[in-house]
């Protein structure tokens, strides 16, 4: 009889050593009983609990194991579409930070359903076999050929939307507003205030700080840029080029602004995680 908690600490190691033995000796009908136990309602109550015991207890542990699981798979689509050295297929940008994975034909076009995206597309890659369609591409070149059909530094590159005269008109107002804004968030500079990139086409407006301290605005894009001109230019906002400013969403601070920039080669290498 096990008398109090001390009694207990003292024979634990005897009793589980008992224990043990009975369950080795006795494998089948303890293996019965339990799954006989785990069919009844307090079984199933018991189950139930533990599950969700060991759920909160390894939440944190679980999920380092998904974020390394999911670097590994990024880093293994990377190598796959970019001839095993992941850069930019565009303008060669190496800073494994900047670089996603691109559809070559826009979906737009594919008139396909909408894909998924981030993981669940690595995923479906994985699973077919790296089809082709893909490229790996950085931010900036990203954006310009979402916003072009083709890259700015590509020699093709024309600005197909100026034929139509309507949006002519109304792309010119944006621009102008587009460059004001610029001019005044980067001190006449017309550059990113972390890597000097000078292609106001790469460019864009960055909130500088959490986007809670900017209640009663737009969130982003024209209606921001007209606010901003009608409040009179108010501080808290900063221009950054796409990479630098995708970057800084992720981390908090641009890798470029990272001492030894470590994050030039992927965590999965770093052995960070
Ligand atoms: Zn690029
Ligand atoms: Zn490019
Ligand atoms: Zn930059
Ligand atoms: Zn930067």
């Amino acid at each position: 009889m096990i008398s109090s908690k001390k009694n207990y600490e003292e024979i634990k190691d005897e009793l589980n050593r008992k224990r043990r033995n009975h369950r080795l000796k006795n494998l089948e009908s303890v293996r019965r009983k339990a799954r006989d136990y785990s069919k009844t309602e307090k079984g199933r109550k018991r189950t139930r609990r533990s599950e969700r015991t060991n759920y909160r207890n390894n939440l944190e542990r679980d999920r380092k194991r998904g974020k390394k699981k999911y670097e590994l798979l990024k880093y293994q689509i990377m190598m796959r579409y970019s001839n095993n050295v992941p850069q930019c297929a565009c303008c060669g940008e190496l800073e494994y930070d900047f670089l996603s994975l691109d559809h070559i034909i826009p979906q737009a076009i594919t008139g396909k359903l909408p894909n998924r995206v981030g993981v669940h597309l690595y995923r479906k890659l994985k699973r077919e076999g790296f089809p082709d369609g893909y490229q790996i591409l950085c931010s900036n070149c990203n954006l310009a050929k979402r916003d072009h059909g083709v890259c700015i530094h590509d020699k093709n590159f024309i600005d197909k939307k100026l034929h139509c005269i309507v949006y002519e008109s109304q792309k010119k107002f944006q621009d102008k507003i587009k460059q004001m804004i610029i001019e005044k968030y980067s001190n006449e500079t017309n550059a990113c205030v972390c890597c000097k990139l000078t292609d106001i086409r790469f460019l864009a407006l960055d909130h500088i700080y959490s986007i809670e301290n900017y209640k009663g605005m737009p969130r982003g894009g024209y209606p921001l840029f007209l606010w901003l001109r009608k409040a009179g230019f108010p501080p808290g906002f900063q221009i950054l080029c796409h990479n630098c400013n995708h970057s800084k969403a992720k981390h908090g601070i641009c890798v470029h602004m990272i001492k030894n920039n470590e994050h030039s080669q992927p965590n999965i290498i770093n052995n960070k995680l």
